[in-house]
């Protein structure tokens, strides 16, 4: 929840997110992070640099509650690693419209998932919508959101990644502060395993909380005394809707909905923080996206334009700020709050986004980097997530079927081009797969 800058744009897959911490912005786009490959482990080196940092943190630790023991056992074999510094300086190499980051984010798979959890922790989440007034598909959009419901959270050791960014860089106070309080919930007990991994920045866990977030809302929702984000799944769940609750969240409220705004509608007026009573909205000729009224009521509310006036509106209350909060960005808001919609039984939204190149679903990206291996570009796993690897796969694809813009984007336009080259290619005598039924 706490959102951990910098990384949305690069990778749909691996969210860095954090939640609900609020993250000095980074020079690039928020986007979240996403999962980093674990590095391989480097040969110890001598690094006085980092081990003089060490001693001042071991001593910083130690008036925070971590004694040196404690600091020495937790950093055992704990080395820098510096590859994180060229993340927490990356710019992105490739941009991301928001139509991609949602046709990942909130696809079959993922519906179908969630669908999944709500049955089977309907006595859990019924439990935490009592105690913390934040109904069950948010609360469990949101841990499809932020961690795949728990299977994809971050590959980099924590310890390593967040003592690095302490020491150097340049946001060096921010990761001081989270490298402490990831000390302190080993030292508490709350987390047992100093080998936790998480995104490069230090989200980690279901929730994917930032170290500080998890130390300030996390709760012990299954009674053994711990609050655990990594192993416990009522605690996890429990400590997301903590969150939204604390972030505003108004029990019984909706986020929004998608409008339709009226031809003359001015888009100056849209934008999140741009608040207006529903009347206010209403009066402008701003109607519900089958054009019946809105119910009118004076609450609080924004209209926003996430791809220009030409692509779905929303109007927006209270509720999608606490879900903005999670992770500062609208595509990632816009994802929570529209997975949770077809959790409900939502069919999607009604408008389209403007491009003439769709979006791919997780299990589409499958099948264009399967097409991307078999024509020989080493892009690693088939694993539904663009890295930059498949990205320059698909300049080079894009390039040779002179596909304009080559721009590394993985669209429809690539994916078809690709599909009905291999299908053509297909000996005769041998039948070529159906096209899987997304
Ligand atoms: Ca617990």
């Amino acid at each position: 929840m706490i959102r951990s800058f910098a990384c949305l744009p690069l990778l749909l897959a691996v969210p860095v997110l954090a939640a609900g911490a609020q993250v000095p912005a980074a020079p690039t786009p928020a986007v979240p992070a996403p999962l980093q490959q674990a590095p391989a482990t480097p040969a110890p080196v001598p690094d006085p640099e980092y081990d003089n940092c060490m001693v001042r943190m071991k001593a910083q630790a130690a008036t925070r509650g971590v004694p040196a023991a404690s600091f020495e056992r937790f950093m055992a074999g704990v080395s820098a690693d510096r590859s994180v510094l060229d993340l927490l300086d990356a710019q992105p190499e490739f941009t991301t419209p928001i139509w991609d980051y949602l046709a990942g984010l909130v696809d079959g798979e993922r519906v179908a998932d969630g669908l999944k959890m709500l049955e089977t922790h309907r006595e859990l989440l019924a439990r935490v919508e009592r105690e913390y007034g934040v109904d069950p598909a948010t609360v469990v959009a949101v841990w499809g959101v932020e961690s795949d419901f728990g299977r994809v959270s971050g590959k980099r050791p924590l310890l390593q990644s967040l003592s690095t960014l302490s020491c150097f860089g340049r946001r060096q106070d921010f990761f001081r502060g989270e490298f402490l309080a990831t000390l302190k919930l080993l030292q508490d007990g709350d987390l047992s395993d100093p080998a936790i991994t998480g995104s490069w920045a230090g989200a980690f866990g279901h929730t994917q909380f930032m170290p500080s977030t998890y130390a300030r809302i996390a709760v012990d929702f299954d009674g053994d005394g711990r609050r655990d984000l990594v192993a416990s799944i009522p605690d996890a769940l429990a400590s997301t809707a903590h969150y939204l609750k604390r972030s505003g969240w108004q029990t019984g409220q909706p986020w929004g909905q998608e409008v339709t705004l009226p031809a003359n509608f001015d888009a100056s007026l849209a934008g999140r923080t741009n608040r207006r009573p529903l009347s206010d909205w209403i009066a402008r000729g701003v109607t519900r996206v089958d054009g019946a009224p809105l119910a009118s009521s004076d609450a609080r509310s924004a209209v926003i334009l996430p791809a220009g006036r030409t692509g779905p509106a929303f109007v927006v209350f209270r509720n999608y700020d606490a879900i903005y909060s999670y992770n500062a960005a609208e595509s990632y808001a816009l994802a929570i709050a529209t997975l949770a919609d077809r959790l409900r039984g939502g069919r999607g939204l009604a408008t389209p986004w403007p491009t003439d190149d769709p979006g791919l679903s997780r299990a589409q990206r499958r099948d264009l980097q399967a097409l991307l291996l078999a024509r020989g570009h080493a892009i690693g796993a088939v694993d539904g997530m663009i890295g930059n690897a498949t990205r320059r796969a698909i300049v080079l694809e894009q390039q040779r079927l002179g596909i304009v813009p080559a721009d590394g984007r993985a669209g429809r336009r690539i994916l078809d081009a690709l599909q009905a080259e291999a299908a053509a290619v297909v000996p005769p005598t041998v039948t070529p797969a159906p096209p899987a039924v997304r």
